[in-house]
């Protein structure tokens, strides 16, 4: 059984060295850190790792990776900053290098004023064949014309 697990592992010290980011990718590389780390860790330098227990972990972090991806787990579904009930929208994961328009909103702006304005996910790479291509978001109107707003109003002339 051929495994991408290495691969993996090697971008996953690339993002805790770079610093973690707020891409889905990045949530789930920290959950796989802090739940298989010691097991990924005795794997990552067993030449002839054992198939079954192989599996089991790739079982585990698939789990893990579709779970990050539900975005209205554990939340209310009440926007915090407009108070009113949002929907849930099943959306498009998007994986790779991200070409964004600037200028962006900062995190602080995005959070205190339309926190749940996008309808799309940040993936990161992709992990795996098994890997989620879509997840589900919280979507606030009322976010989504504050956030169309401040981009009219910081629009590049
Ligand atoms: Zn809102």
């Amino acid at each position: 059984m051929k495994s991408s697990l290495p691969a993996c592992l090697l971008f996953a010290f690339f993002v805790a060295v770079a610093g973690a980011g707020e891409s889905g990718h990045d949530r789930y590389i920290a959950k796989v850190f802090e739940q298989l780390k010691d097991e990924l860790l005795v794997l990552s330098h067993d030449p002839n790792p054992n198939p079954g227990k192989l599996a089991d972990i790739q079982k585990r972090m698939d789990q893990l990776e579709k779970e990050t991806f539900d975005l209205t787990k554990g939340e209310s579904g009440i926007c915090p900053v407009h108070h009113i009930k949002m929907q849930i929208k099943e959306t498009q994961i998007a994986f790779g290098l991200l070409a964004v328009k600037e200028p962006q909103p900062d995190s602080k702006t995005r959070e205190t004023r339309f926190p749940f304005a996008r309808d799309w996910i940040v993936g990161g790479c992709i992990v795996s064949d098994g890997s989620p291509k879509t997840g589900k978001v919280f979507l606030c109107p009322k976010c989504v014309g504050a956030e169309k707003a401040w981009m009219k109003a910081h629009e590049e002339k």
